[in-house]
């Protein structure tokens, strides 16, 4: 029996690739090649997402038409990505895949609306989406000073529940909706042509990891996906690509020591407050942007190990 996501797919597949109108570009996005076709637009260390471009976003070109994989944190800042797109091919954007739903990754989305280019998304996506999506543009609104509305929030056209194979004209991108991990939409974008893993905030480099999942969770993926060969990876925050599984360590030992001192601070009848002060600080000095997330980690961290067996 062939699945409505099948016949869907069938039909993006045999869709006519759209023509991008012609795009005024004062500001186009710098971006490195990291391999054929794959570019990704570095991401700053920074808590701002409107006019700050804050985490890694990108874009894969097939003969076919291009994936964007992220459009960052504002309207400006997808439009520069888009202008990017402009300077490097004429092929139109067919998808824009979103890897999950923090505001700093997909509040660019409205850029590339267009006929013909589909959303792609996990299936809690949505979801997320619906509960936060208010806060996120109240809050972009207070960074940008001047109000961001609901149309710059776009849903996808197609959500995935486990793997979806994507054709950009030879080259097929593996996309997989993931467990609760970082957060409870992760997807990830593996291109088979070059051996490229897009993690996104599945890994972090630099920038403290941010816990808005699962901490134990996020940890049993990060041992699964290290079995996934690949020739290099993309975090979405930190340098633009690192070798793989290797790039895993940081996030792994941050996570793992917040997983280990949280547990024995509850062992030891510490309130949250206590454990607050004391639970994992030998990270302070390895992790950029430490005293911005690092306590809301130890809540999301508490929280979830509070009533374990
Ligand atoms: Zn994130």
């Amino acid at each position: 029996m062939i699945s409505r996501a099948s016949v869907l797919l069938l039909l993006l597949i045999l869709w006519p690739a759209p023509s991008m109108p012609a795009d005024n570009c004062k500001n186009t996005a710098e971006v490195v090649e990291i391999a054929t076709g794959i570019y990704v637009r570095p991401g700053k260390h920074t808590v701002v997402f409107d006019g700050e471009a804050a985490a890694n976003i990108g874009f894969i070109v097939g003969n076919r038409c291009v994936a964007v994989i992220d459009t960052g944190g504002s309207y400006a800042e997808g439009q520069a990505l888009r202008c990017a797109i402009r300077s490097v091919t004429t092929q139109p954007v067919c998808f824009v895949i979103n890897t999950h739903a923090h505001p700093d990754h997909m509040l660019g989305n409205l850029a590339f609306r267009e006929p013909g280019v589909f959303y792609i998304g996990h299936k809690k996506l949505a979801r997320a989406l619906a509960l936060r999506g208010t806060v996120y543009l109240e809050r972009a609104a207070q960074q940008a000073g001047r109000p961001v509305g609901p149309e710059h929030i776009i849903l996808p056209d197609l959500s995935i529940d486990g793997q979806l194979r994507l054709d950009l004209g030879e080259r097929v991108l593996e996309l997989v909706a993931h467990s609760v991990a970082h957060s409870d939409n992760d997807l990830s974008v593996y291109d088979e042509k070059t051996g490229t893993l897009w993690l996104s905030d599945l890994l972090f480099m630099e920038h403290i990891p941010v816990v808005d999942g699962s901490l134990k969770g996020w940890l049993t993926l990060l041992e699964t996906l290290k079995q996934k060969p690949a020739r290099r990876v993309v975090p979405g925050h930190g340098p633009v690509q690192d070798t793989w599984p290797d790039a895993a360590s940081d996030t792994q030992r941050y996570l793992s020591t917040l997983r280990e001192e949280t547990r024995e601070r509850i062992e030891k009848g510490d309130d949250l407050r206590e454990a607050q002060k004391t639970v994992a600080y030998g990270e302070q000095t390895r992790w950029q942007l430490f005293d911005s997330y690092h306590k809301r980690n130890i809540i999301a961290a508490y929280t979830e190990l509070e009533w374990e067996d």
